[in-house]
């Protein structure tokens, strides 16, 4: 993260002389190298330049747009910038854009405030120009204001930069797809030509049988050091080695699979496991763990989307996973969500060491009892996201829950779980999430935040919905009616 920078650039003009300019750029060079400091911006702010004239900033975009290092653009306006030098360079900026609005200075200096301290101090002033040309030229922006030293403006200005490594990360993105979609699923498909439009992702089928053979290139040594690897991280609770070393081989081959042809997500079929003994369920959950993206059923889309959130929430500790909704509780007054996978859920989400069990899996074409880690989630605030294709547009929906530890113990599940509360409540919830076609297919999170999802689905420009505390179904149904009137527009 912190070899990933964020341009500083203040806006100011030629009008105060050099003097002014010479204090403006020295303090923006003092205010980057603090802020870079804090432990709430978790990449690197380079102050860039003070720039004066329509010239300086189009040149200054440009090298933005192309410096691969450059994530995006943090913008300011210590003195007054007259906007109209701003628009064509705006124009031609790609790399996500924040509009900071603060000021060196803290207080008024009531004693020192005289019209020297007015020219050079003016950031409410150049904030409104710079505001009215964000919102001229219609450009998805971020504001933040606040005192640039203060914990509230660092941690939303650090967590944008995570939304903008998103954005990064999503258009750099090759999935790999293993087999084809799940047969007959709607929810799963989408418009790959779209997605790559608007996202970046390339996603791409590859034979199973040309992982296979890569499974068959692994050698037991390999095996072996992966197995004593599995043996101090996990509890070993089956005496089935034969089957866990099968899914070392599959991690293996899996692994360098994706690596050569550049993929960071993936997604399998348990309808196409030819030549496979077992669909990868530790495997998978393993490559997870590692940073990969992840999506069962062919599910390209949930996959992408588990990439990019890791990548968003890398360092933060809390977890992010591949999930599915499964089954519910609904005791009165006591409602809960289940969810799980019949095998792949990343064990970055688990409270305790997770278990590795073989066990039946009657769906698909397993000749052997498929190795999985088990485990519980942890109990925490957390979000479940899921984008989805309505023909023509993307759609990113985005829930808040509340995992718990589960209520009971279910000890013939064999499989991970995590349970939940989902806001407003469980039924409303899922009545909301239902209603605006949210699959089953999430994206669990404890790091990603509702607003994080936002900003990124903001810069990328697809319709955002989010069902929180505050979500009135009324609310939603209104907004769900004037998205499909809006996105026909856009
Ligand atoms: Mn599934």
């Amino acid at each position: 993260m912190k070899n990933k920078q964020f341009w500083f650039i203040v806006g100011s003009q030629h009008l105060y002389g050099p003097e002014v300019l010479e204090t403006v750029a020295a303090r923006a060079a003092e205010m980057a190298a603090e802020m870079k400091k804090s432990l709430l911006i978790p990449c690197t702010i380079v102050y860039k330049a003070t720039v004066k004239t329509c010239e300086e900033i189009t040149a200054l975009m440009k090298e933005a747009n192309y410096d691969d290092n450059c994530y995006g653009v943090i913008t300011w306006c210590h003195t007054f910038s007259p906007s109209k030098m701003w628009i064509n360079g705006l124009e031609l900026l790609q790399k996500p854009w924040c509009h900071f609005a603060t000021q060196y200075n803290r207080e008024i200096p009531n004693d020192e405030i005289d019209m020297d301290f007015m020219n050079l101090n003016q950031a409410a002033h150049g904030d409104r120009e710079h505001g009215f040309i964000g919102a001229r030229l219609r450009k998805s922006r971020k504001i933040v204001m606040g005192y640039w030293r203060d914990k509230g403006p660092l941690k939303e200005l650090g967590l944008w930069m995570r939304s903008a490594v998103g954005v990064a990360e999503s258009r750099g993105l090759k999935v790999c797809r293993f087999g084809d979609n799940m047969r007959n699923v709607a929810v799963t498909e989408g418009d790959k030509v779209e997605v790559q439009r608007k996202l970046g992702w390339q996603v791409n089928t590859w034979a199973v049988g040309d992982l296979v053979k890569e499974m068959n290139a692994v050698t037991d040594a390999e095996i072996d050091a992966l197995m004593a690897e599995y043996a101090w991280k996990y509890d070993m609770n089956t005496d089935k080695v034969e089957n866990v070393r099968y899914q070392a081989r599959e991690e293996i081959a899996m692994k360098r699979f994706l690596d050569r042809v550049g993929a960071e997500a993936f997604t399998n079929t348990f309808e196409d496991l030819y030549g496979m003994e077992q669909l990868p369920g530790l495997a998978s959950q393993r490559l997870m763990e590692q940073g990969y993206g992840y999506g069962g059923e062919g599910d390209w889309k949930v996959s992408a989307m588990t990439r990019i959130v890791k990548a968003m929430t890398e360092g933060m500790g809390g977890g992010s996973a591949f999930m599915e909704d499964y089954t519910y509780h609904l005791k009165e007054g006591e409602e809960y969500s289940l969810g799980a996978h019949m095998l792949e859920v990343c064990p970055s989400v688990a409270a305790d060491k997770p278990r590795i069990e073989c066990h039946h899996l009657g769906i698909g074409m397993n000749e052997k009892d498929p190795a999985r880690l088990v485990f519980e989630g942890k109990a925490g605030p957390a979000v479940v996201a899921s984008l989805i294709d309505m023909g023509g547009r993307l759609r990113l929906i985005v829930q808040d829950i509340e995992a718990v530890k589960p209520i009971m113990d279910m000890p013939n599940l064999p499989v991970a779980r995590v349970m939940w509360r989902a806001y407003p409540d469980l039924c409303t919830g899922a009545k909301m999430w239902i209603l605006a076609g949210g699959a089953h297919h999430t994206v669990l999170s404890y790091d990603a935040t509702a607003q994080m999802l936002e900003d990124w689905a903001e810069m990328m420009d697809i319709e955002y919905v989010h069902i929180g505390k505050d979500t009135t179904m009324e609310g939603l149904k209104q907004q769900l009616l004037l998205a499909d009137l809006t996105w026909k527009l856009k």
